[in-house]
């Protein structure tokens, strides 16, 4: 499942690629998809192309300036895939499997530019994409942990929100409180937080916020910039994978020595969902 650095890498590298270029036309493949409004997207020019929480959206403008948006949510298996026309101008998409989407753009501006086509593929089909005629629309209701307005104050603030008990690691997966995390990313900012995974939520005292409140910028920024971690089924929008998985403190590391002290790092369950932390160095 692609978390916030997975999703925004696939909008950072797919941006450069379309935006500028116009819609063609548009071809549903998968009938689950069978209510996007395909006509309302003809002749209209990407204008960007953003991470909101953990959607892709594509800012569409028709010739009069009049913007809507195409949410997409990769889900499990979801790729955003750009494909340059072929030489002879053949589709490049012709033999791909588990198409859902086929999105037919022009050469953009520059008419000695080829055109191409925004391939939505997505082998278990968990993935959406709808359209939105407002931003607000497609605003998610938890705190993005990367924009300015998430601050120490504003994380404490949703820690106190009926927390509790709830275990820290359950807690940071929530979207309604902050969005984007998931399980991956969840662990190794409680580790690099120094906090125990099973932890009440609603225990923390300032300092410990502060902590968990630096090491989820840092973690996201540097998986950020190491473009997401690659799992089975993640790539950019031109193919290209993560490299965070290698800078990975507990995550998949069972039984290995921790980095800081040398301990075993153990996996337990919580919520169906495996954990990985060191009892050391996580209180
Ligand atoms: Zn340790």
């Amino acid at each position: 499942m692609p978390e916030l650095p997975e999703v925004e890498t696939v909008a950072r590298s797919l941006a450069p690629l379309v935006c500028g270029r116009r819609v063609r036309h548009v071809r549903i493949c998968d009938e689950k998809l069978a209510d996007l409004p395909v006509r309302r997207l003809q002749r209209r020019t990407i204008r960007r192309v953003f991470r909101l929480g953990k959607q892709v959206l594509l800012e569409l403008t028709t010739a009069a300036g009049n913007a809507l948006w195409v949410g997409v949510h990769l889900r499990m298996t979801g790729r955003l895939l750009w494909l340059p026309s072929l030489p002879d101008g053949a589709s490049a998409a012709a033999e791909m499997p588990h198409l859902r989407v086929l999105v037919s753009l022009d050469g953009g501006k520059d008419v000695s530019l080829q055109g191409g086509e925004l391939a939505f593929q997505d082998t278990r089909r968990f993935g959406t994409m709808v359209v939105y005629d407002s931003l607000a629309a497609a605003r998610p209701v938890g705190l993005d942990p990367t924009r300015d307005d998430f601050t120490v104050d504003a994380l404490r603030e949703q820690l106190g929100r009926g927390s509790g008990t709830q275990p820290l690691k359950t807690w940071l997966l929530r979207q309604d409180r902050l969005v984007g995390l998931g399980n991956i990313y969840a662990s190794e900012i409680l580790w690099h937080a120094g906090l125990r995974p099973t932890r009440g939520a609603g225990s923390l005292r300032r300092a410990q916020i502060e902590r968990l409140w630096r090491a989820t910028r840092d973690v996201l920024a540097a998986a950020i910039e190491a473009c997401g971690t690659t799992f089975s089924d993640f790539q950019s929008a031109q193919g290209v994978s993560g490299s965070y998985q290698r800078t990975l403190r507990v995550y998949g590391r069972e039984g290995e020595a921790c980095v800081a002290c040398g301990g075993d790092i153990e996996r337990l369950v919580m919520a169906q969902r495996s954990t990985f932390f060191c009892r050391r160095c996580q209180r």
